[in-house]
């Protein structure tokens, strides 16, 4: 079991009071906090080493490029990559996903081949894929959950066919908490030759990921939902993949030389990343590994399973409260997506901050879910390794006031919450 107190004085911002009340972050699934560790390595960069790297020829510009180049080999062994060239730096999960949507999926498909994405995916593993359709003629089919909010492997198994050229799908959904059962579908997407996609913002914070064990041809997480900085976030392809595809964003260091018509790419993982990197932020993302690893992916999910056991079980005592997503704290992470009958999420969330809690209020850049669960948002509280059984007890004795303060104002439910 990991020390959770000890862990909480590495984060400067969990002492802080918010209303006159102490801070209760449940808001993970957005964005995670920092520790100290991650914070000083950035004032750290730009008071020691900060310089340009590439073909830099004095000490700053080596020490800076040392200390970046590390960054990707913390990544590649985080994710088990076969190779540090097979990850690519880029902002987030968002233009990861993109990257391989231009890249790869531009490149080679055609009119009639068929993309599989699910009902639970975020926006961002889904409107780049309706842009992809439209460019490419390709079609677009979405894998439907059951009810209890688990995907329907029995009807992904029915529309992968042999136009099948590509399966996204997120590893863990960031509104119901569902973990996929990512290997057994990237299988099935091989036996069509089908490549896999995989959004990994919502485990890969979260549970030990392997990207050889889950044999996906490509891997999209944020550094900020693990600690890290905002604006760094990776794409892990295949060798075999990302050799073949055609650059995303073109420009300087991507390229081995510019002729007066044509250039010629530079070696992965630089053919990817044009311009120059965000050089800070990926050397603290560096560190944020450092501290995760330090903590223990295994005992870091070992936790959340027991703080979401914690969780599923107070609030199922709740009248009116649904829940949505599986009520099996080990088969799920730890994002918990709710609704009380009659009050609107946002004024919940708005009821809970006044108690110092931070939740998130909205569809979650999932409406095609929403519509799925037939809502137009939830609220939805999401737990780190920092969270505690106390902050879960503060949940709920905000969300009971808040249900004693709406009967007695009576306010009029705006949801359209069926
Ligand atoms: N996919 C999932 C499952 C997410 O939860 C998020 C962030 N909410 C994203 C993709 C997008 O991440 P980012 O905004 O860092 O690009």
């Amino acid at each position: 079991m990991i020390d959770v107190a000890r862990i909480r004085n590495d984060f400067p911002i969990l002492s802080r009071r918010v209303n006159g009340k102490p801070l209760v972050y449940l808001d993970n699934a957005a964005t995670t906090q920092k520790p100290n560790a991650v914070i000083d390595a950035l004032t750290h960069y730009y008071r020691n080493t900060n310089a340009n790297i590439h073909r830099g020829v004095h000490t700053l510009a080596a020490e800076a490029e040392r200390d970046y180049d590390a960054a990707r080999a913390k990544v590649a062994r985080f994710i088990n990559a076969p190779q540090e060239s097979s990850v690519i730096f880029t902002r987030n999960t968002t233009e990861a996903v993109n990257l391989a949507a231009y890249g790869w999926a531009r490149e080679f498909l055609k009119p009639g081949d068929e993309i599989i994405v699910t009902v639970m995916e975020h926006h961002s593993n889904y409107v780049p894929w309706q842009l992809v359709m439209q460019d490419t003629g390709a079609t677009l089919k979405i894998v439907d959950i059951a009810d209890d909010g688990t995907l329907r492997l029995d009807e992904y198994a029915k529309l992968i066919t042999p136009r099948t050229r590509l399966v996204c799908v997120t590893h863990a959904s960031n509104v119901l908490g569902t973990v996929n059962p990512v290997r057994q579908m990237a299988d099935l997407a091989h036996k069509v030759d089908a490549k896999i996609l995989v959004d990994g913002a919502q485990a890969a914070p979260h549970m030990p990921v392997d990207v050889q064990g889950l044999d996906c041809d490509f891997y999209a997480f944020s550094a900020h939902k693990m600690l890290g900085p905002t604006g760094i976030g990776v794409l892990y392809g295949k060798d075999e993949v990302l050799r073949t595809m055609r650059p995303f964003l073109a420009g300087g260091d991507m390229i081995r030389e510019v002729k007066r018509d044509t250039s010629s790419w530079n070696v992965l993982p630089y053919k990817y990343e044009a311009g120059t990197p965000n050089i800070a932020d990926t050397i603290a993302f560096g560190t944020a590994i450092d501290y995760l690893n330090g903590v223990g992916m295994p005992e870091v999910r070992a936790h959340e399973i027991e703080i979401t056991r914690y969780v599923l079980d107070t609030l199922s005592h709740f009248r009116g409260l649904t829940i949505y997503g599986p009520r099996d704290a080990a088969a799920r992470g730890g994002t918990v997506s709710f609704n009380l009958d009659g009050i609107h999420p946002h004024d919940l969330g708005t009821v809970l901050d006044h108690a110092g809690i931070a939740i998130r209020a909205g569809h979650h850049c999932a409406q095609p879910l929403m519509r799925r669960l037939g809502c137009v948002a939830t609220a939805r509280a999401s737990f780190y390794l920092y969270n505690t059984r106390e902050e879960v007890d503060a949940l709920a004795e905000a969300l009971r006031e808040a249900q004693a303060l709406f009967k007695r104002t009576g306010t009029p439910q705006k949801t359209g919450i069926s």
